[in-house]
C-alpha cells in the first residue's frame, strides 16, 4: 500500500469486491467492514465507494455524502453495541497518519479512550 496521494487503493479494490472481505454494511455510496489491524475491541471502518483520496480534497458538491458516512459510522457504533460511547477518527495526510489514501471513517470502541491522541 502505498502511502501517497492518488492512484487506486486496496479500499478501492474492497469497495468494487475484487478483495472479498465481510462487509458489516453497505448501501449505494458505502461499505463498513473490520479494520484488519483493530486498535480497539471495536475497530471498523466505513469507507464511500466514491474514490475521495482524503478529507482535505474533498468538496463542497461531497457534503451530503460526507453527512452520510457519519450516519453509517454511528449506525454501525450502536449495531456493534457500543452504548457506552465511542471515537470517531479521519486521519488527513501525513502528519494526520493516513496510510490509505481513500477517505474512511475510523470508528473505535469497547474500550477507555485517552486524549489527547499520541
Ligand atoms: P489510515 O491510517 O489511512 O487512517 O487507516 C488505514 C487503516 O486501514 C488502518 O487502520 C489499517 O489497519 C487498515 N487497513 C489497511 N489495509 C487493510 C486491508 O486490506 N483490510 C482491512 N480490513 N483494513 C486495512
Amino acid at each position: 500500500q502505498a502511502a501517497q496521494p492518488g492512484g487506486d487503493t486496496i479500499f478501492g479494490k474492497i469497495v468494487r469486491k475484487e478483495i472479498p472481505v465481510n462487509f458489516l454494511y453497505e448501501d449505494d455510496q458505502c461499505v463498513a467492514f473490520n479494520d484488519v489491524a483493530p486498535q480497539a475491541p471495536i475497530h471498523i471502518l466505513v469507507v464511500p465507494k466514491k474514490p475521495i483520496a482524503q478529507l482535505s480534497k474533498a468538496e463542497e458538491s461531497d457534503s451530503a455524502l460526507l453527512g452520510h458516512l457519519m450516519i453509517v459510522a454511528k449506525k454501525c457504533a450502536e449495531q456493534a453495541g457500543l452504548s457506552k460511547g465511542y471515537r470517531i477518527i479521519i486521519n488527513d495526510g501525513a502528519d494526520g497518519g493516513q496510510s490509505v489514501y481513500h477517505i474512511h471513517i475510523h470508528v473505535l470502541g469497547g474500550r477507555q479512550m485517552g486524549w489527547p491522541p499520541a
